[in-house]
């Protein structure tokens, strides 16, 4: 079980959700951050700080955004990122690009 980023952090991305995480699992796109569902705890301390609500539990995102759990899940696969679980979001920095979907929607 992981939490899960979805459509509202498109564009805002201000990561401030990312000095929540204790095991440091949120990455940053180039539009929206990623949680890594392998490295992600469920500490849920994300959640609250984000200012436009764009974070829930895996079993609680809205019907209208649930394609996003596994638009996280694929970000991190061979052919998207080809990331992995590289243990930490501090050490890879800035990701220049995003999953293929978030990168084909149309700017807020
Ligand atoms: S706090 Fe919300 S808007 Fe900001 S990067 Fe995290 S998920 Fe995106
Ligand atoms: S639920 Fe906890 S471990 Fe998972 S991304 Fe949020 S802060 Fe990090």
């Amino acid at each position: 079980m992981a939490y899960v980023i979805a459509e509202p952090c498109v564009d805002v991305h201000d990561r401030a959700c990312v000095d929540e995480c204790p095991v440091d699992c949120i990455y940053d796109g180039l539009r929206k951050g990623y949680i890594n569902p392998t490295e992600c705890v469920d500490c849920g301390a994300c959640e609250p700080v984000c200012p436009v609500s764009a974070i829930f539990h895996q079993d609680d995102v809205p019907r209208e955004w649930a394609h996003y759990s596994q638009i996280e899940r694929e970000f991190f696969e061979p052919h998207v990122s080809g990331l992995g679980n590289p243990g930490g979001a501090a050490a890879i920095g800035q990701i220049e690009g995003d999953h293929p979907f978030i990168t084909g929607l149309d700017a807020a």
